[in-house]
């Protein structure tokens, strides 16, 4: 059933520009020292066509884990948790556009136990193609109803994790950013803020100065040690973007 995807992806893959100004890749520097303590496990699986980010974190010692945004490819995502034999606790989804909630029918199919969480503003996406942008694409994507709809300030606890929502608009008009207050913090960021760049606010009900206040009150507000895992490209930190984000960065 899952086979006509690839062919179509890559006859999409040409054409889709979705992030403006990311160069996507593992060239990052960021990415190759250690930035978390070793008690944290982040493992990055990218969905094409869209080079979108999905993040399995875990703790050291647990078995199980956060999926967060699991997206177009599906499989990768459950051969690494089988691989990994990790149970997933809870989907999050930063926001309903189609390359973040793609994974989640498969997801709640093989772990029907784990609850789908998503913004309240984004909830209609979900059972929307038109909304959550696949429509438009030409490949209808929609996705089970959420277990729970979180708002700003909202706590989810689940896998030894106890993260703190936060609602910045403007990409969509619901997509939450997930932080956990660790040392360093860190912060599940979807399509909000880049390495480099800013989340496209050109889609139908995107906003790009609400965006961007959103950016520089509650993601800039943060420790600059801050690590920042996004929904497109390169770890990167909220100290990094404030100094030299050419959309939103400070110098
Ligand atoms: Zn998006």
């Amino acid at each position: 059933m899952r086979d006509w995807q690839p062919a179509c992806f890559r006859a999409l893959r040409e054409t889709c520009t979705i992030y403006k100004g990311l160069t996507p890749g593992p060239d990052c520097q960021l990415n190759k020292r250690p930035l978390m303590s070793s008690k944290l496990n982040v493992h990055t699986l990218v969905s094409q066509p869209f080079a979108e980010n999905t993040y399995v974190l875990w703790l050291q010692g647990r078995t199980d884990a956060l999926v967060v945004d699991p997206g177009l490819e599906p499989d990768l995502i459950l051969n690494f948790l089988r691989g990994e034999e990790l149970i997933p606790a809870a989907i999050l989804n930063t926001h309903g556009h189609a390359d973040h909630i793609a994974g989640n029918h498969f997801l709640k199919e093989a772990y029907p136990n784990a609850p789908l969480i998503i913004g309240a503003g984004d909830v209609p996406m979900l059972a929307d193609a038109e909304l959550n942008l696949s429509a438009p694409f030409g490949l209808p994507i929609t996705s089970p109803p959420a277990d729970r709809t979180v708002r700003e300030g909202d706590i989810v606890e689940a896998a030894g994790f106890r993260l703190e929502v936060l609602e910045i608009p403007g990409h969509s008009p619901g997509h939450v950013v997930f932080i956990w207050r660790d040392t360093p913090c860190l912060v599940l960021g979807g399509d909000v803020l880049f390495r480099g760049s800013i989340g496209r606010y050109d889609f139908p009900h995107g906003d790009g100065p609400l965006l961007m206040r959103g950016i520089r009150e509650k993601l800039f507000t943060l420790p600059s040690d801050t690590v920042l895992y996004p929904g497109h490209g390169p770890v990167t930190t909220v100290g990094h973007e404030k100094r030299t984000n050419p959309y939103v960065g400070q110098e």
